[in-house]
């Protein structure tokens, strides 16, 4: 990134990214406050986010950095009881600060793979702390109660994963530009590119909205598969409205539309398309069965001891809080990578979330109690983990309530 010859182009999609992340992703509001949390590689980026925020009025910014070696440090040096810690005043300190009306931006990018090597126990109980700690801020969050988005920032570890053959710089660059791609910060007018972007999402969800379904049924290598919509669902895409008014994207890049299915109908087997990143870790081949909903068994090639750690965290880690639909043309996919980041490689494929649902997905969801939302078939979890079970090779049939099936996808594609 220091050669002068990119510099300046770089520089320049920098803080276009930045600007786009304030103004559509967050739709910053005057006088709003703002934390970001990001990796410290992320720096660059923060300081042209930061920048930006204050010039949209942005009344405070506050930034919580991440730093890798860090957290290696933790797992070399650590007592054992520190493996169930977590910053809990830290984390109700963010609660305290969204419950007053600040938004939250959030910078993916650390290293997808840097407790590859660690104790498996260890990493879970830290899982399992940071997912109690952080509970009544990702409650928030996954309410819809303030606006927020996501956006990455290529970082030496990261683009060495996606790109193993090239040194270092050139595959930082390559990062880079397929981040700007996929995130449509490389055309004209980013910021009319996405509104009308966010419209076409939103002209598939209207669709899916209208014809009600109950449940959805796959079919690919691996995956035999039914899956029950909760009652009341709503389809969800292309950006949305939070509670406090403001409209913007919680993810970008974004390519999927999604909702809720219902905890207690899932039914069959499911194969994962892609591996995954969860927590530093990772996981690949995964395969599992599910019974009325709940994962009866479950097995990954690799990263089988997080995954079980995982679905063990609580009852809800076993059930279903998400399915999206994403068609295999869709630009990350045919970008041809293999990110190891959820925010990418979710959008590159249908995928599925074990755990917490999002209640804005749910007719009048976000006003209604937690009983009243278990009823409708919404879970309930600490964990919110997407695995990506889309492919060309997988087709998906919308099943109404008296039974009826309407192809939705085959080979991986709208039809
Ligand atoms: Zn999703
Ligand atoms: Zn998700």
């Amino acid at each position: 990134m220091n050669s002068p010859a990119v510099a300046a182009p770089w520089d320049a999609k920098v803080d276009r990214l930045a600007e786009v992340a304030v103004t559509v992703g967050l739709g910053l509001a005057r006088g709003q406050e703002l934390v970001i949390s990001a990796p410290l590689d992320a720096l660059p980026l923060v300081r042209r986010i930061t920048e930006h925020a204050y010039r949209a009025g942005a009344s405070l910014v506050t930034t919580l950095f991440a730093d890798d070696e860090a957290t290696l440090a933790r797992y070399s040096y650590a007592p054992d009881e520190s493996f169930d810690r977590a910053a809990t005043w830290l984390q109700d300190g963010l609660a305290a600060a969204y419950r007053a009306g600040s938004a939250r931006l959030a910078i993916t990018g650390a290293n997808p793979a840097l407790l590859a090597g660690q104790d498996s126990g260890k990493v879970s109980r830290a899982n399992v702390a940071f997912s109690k700690a952080s509970r009544p801020a990702l409650e928030l969050i996954t309410r819809h109660e303030i606006n927020w988005t996501i956006v990455a920032a290529a970082t030496p570890s990261w683009a060495k994963l996606v790109f193993p053959n090239l040194p270092e710089e050139q595959a930082l660059a390559q990062l880079w530009d397929a981040i700007f791609r996929t995130t449509r910060i490389d055309v004209p007018d980013p910021v009319a590119n996405w509104r009308a972007h966010g419209a076409q999402l939103q002209s598939r969800v209207k669709l899916l909205n209208d014809l009600r379904f109950s449940a959805l049924r796959y079919k690919g290598p691996g995956t035999d598969f039914t899956l029950g919509l909760s009652d009341d669902h709503l389809w969800c895409g292309g950006g949305s409205t939070a509670k406090n008014g403001i409209a913007g994207f919680p993810n970008m890049p974004t390519e999927e539309v999604f909702t809720t299915p219902h905890k207690d109908r899932a039914d069959g087997t499911v194969t994962s398309t892609k591996p995954l990143s969860y927590q530093g870790t990772l996981i690949d081949g995964i395969s599992v069965e599910f019974k009325a909903g709940r994962i009866v068994r479950a097995s990954a090639k690799q990263g089988d001891a997080v995954l079980q750690g995982m679905i063990n965290t609580d009852d809800g880690a076993r059930r279903l809080g998400e399915v999206a639909l994403v068609p295999h043309s869709s630009p990350i996919a045919q970008s041809g990578l293999l990110f190891w980041n959820t925010l990418f490689d979710e959008n590159a494929a249908s995928h599925i979330a074990l755990g917490q649902s999002y209640s804005t997905c749910l007719i009048n969801g976000d006003s209604l109690s937690k009983s009243e939302l278990a009823a409708k078939g919404a879970n309930e979890s600490l964990i919110h983990v997407d695995w990506m079970i889309g492919s060309g090779h997988l087709d998906v049939d919308g099943v109404s309530a008296s039974g009826h099936s309407v192809p939705l996808m085959r080979q991986g594609e709208w039809v």
